[in-house]
């Protein structure tokens, strides 16, 4: 039986990556030893770092005006070493729109003032507030946002303009490289791998290099940007494994055609599942219309019974990880890059069935 796994993160890595990886495990190119057991500094695994990097800026087309960085922590560590790096007892806009960038914002405290621009928290975040209502501070050391917000299942299609001067930091844990995007609007790109990138232990952080500057001193080595931009990210051991699945799954997505293309693939994807959820009444979508995510699809069915029963058949019929998350329930597709079209073909042809025969 075909599985197609639905899972919001770590998630679903392309077959070709995978069985590649399998190979290469054991044996790397022919040398005798796994990728695994090769150094980090050796002449066989830094091309593979070097790679990763060099697709990275090739996909994204991100100019040398960036550093483009591999970080272990996750998205996690992201958000304090954000506010350590570039906040340190200033004050940061931040636009709260999910979860995790509730907990971004809680982690800036530590470090500063996190000035909340605008919040859908009371809707229980289910749309992306107006940017003409958001409260914008002309001296804030910089504004963040979470691109796409992977529990509630809402995402940004424009992005804020930030007052001259102010740099645009955003959280792309969940959507990064599944569309185009302007990498110059930003000062800071991050984004915890194992959503769509590769597996969990590495954060890909793209930095404007003129932020580098702005970190004190007294922060420890090993959470300044700049120890990580002036040594390839390998100031010590870096996360191996997860970069060199990044470089292969970045190798994946180039031959596919880059973000372009599989951007187009997954509007395709996105657009059959909204139109079904759309025309049925047996299931619903709590995201405001022009805010839905491409990448999460949340949805319910009539009752949290229906909700259990419909994910236990459809994991029995080898759609599996369609349990919302547990802060909020119900039910969730992911459909990161590495889903393809078939999959939601699946997931559709599923529904149709379960609501034909507990509608
Ligand atoms: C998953 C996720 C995180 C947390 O990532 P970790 O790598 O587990 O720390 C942060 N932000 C967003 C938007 C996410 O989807």
């Amino acid at each position: 039986m075909a599985v197609y796994n639905f899972a919001a993160g770590p998630a679903m890595l392309p077959k070709e990556v995978m069985l590649l990886a399998q190979q290469e495990f054991s044996d790397y190119k022919g040398c005798g030893s796994g990728i695994m057991e090769l150094s980090h500094r050796g002449k066989l695994f830094a091309p593979v770092r070097d790679r990763a990097e060099s697709n990275v800026r090739e996909l994204m087309n991100i100019s040398d005006d960036y550093e483009v960085l591999f970080i272990q922590g996750g998205a996690s560590l992201q958000f304090c070493m954000l506010a350590m790096n570039l906040l340190n007892g200033g004050s940061a806009d931040y636009a709260l729109t999910g979860v995790w960038s509730d907990k971004a914002a809680k982690e800036a405290k530590n470090f500063g003032t996190a000035h909340i621009v605008a919040s859908s928290k009371e809707t229980k975040y289910d749309h992306i507030p107006c940017f003409c209502e958001w409260d914008l501070d002309p001296k804030a050391a910089y504004l963040h946002i979470t691109s796409n917000n992977t529990v509630a299942g809402s995402e940004y299609f424009d992005f804020p303009t930030p007052p001259e001067g102010v740099p645009l930091i955003v959280d792309m844990s969940s959507d990064i490289m599944s569309r185009v995007i302007d990498v110059n609007k930003f000062g800071m790109i991050y984004a915890g791998a194992q959503k769509n990138l590769g597996p969990a232990g590495v954060a890909l952080v793209v930095i404007r290099k003129d932020l580098l500057s702005r970190t004190k001193d007294c922060v420890p080595t090993m959470l300044k940007y700049s120890t990580y931009a002036e040594n390839k990210s390998m100031f010590n051991t870096p996360p191996t494994f997860a970069i060199y699945i990044l470089a292969l799954v970045t190798d994946w997505l180039k031959a596919k055609g880059g973000i372009a293309a599989i951007e187009k693939v997954n509007i395709a994807k996105a657009a059959k599942l909204y139109n079904y959820l759309d025309q049925t009444d047996f299931y619903f979508t709590p995201v405001a219309k022009e805010n839905r995510s491409r990448m999460n699809v949340v949805f319910r069915t009539p009752n949290a019974d229906m909700d259990a029963k419909f994910v236990a058949e459809a994991t029995a019929a080898g759609l599996t990880e369609l349990k919302g998350h547990r802060l909020v329930g119900g039910c969730r597709a992911s459909i990161y890059n590495a889903m393809p079209e078939e999959g939601v073909d699946a997931l559709i042809a599923f529904m149709k069935e379960f609501e034909r025969v507990n509608g």
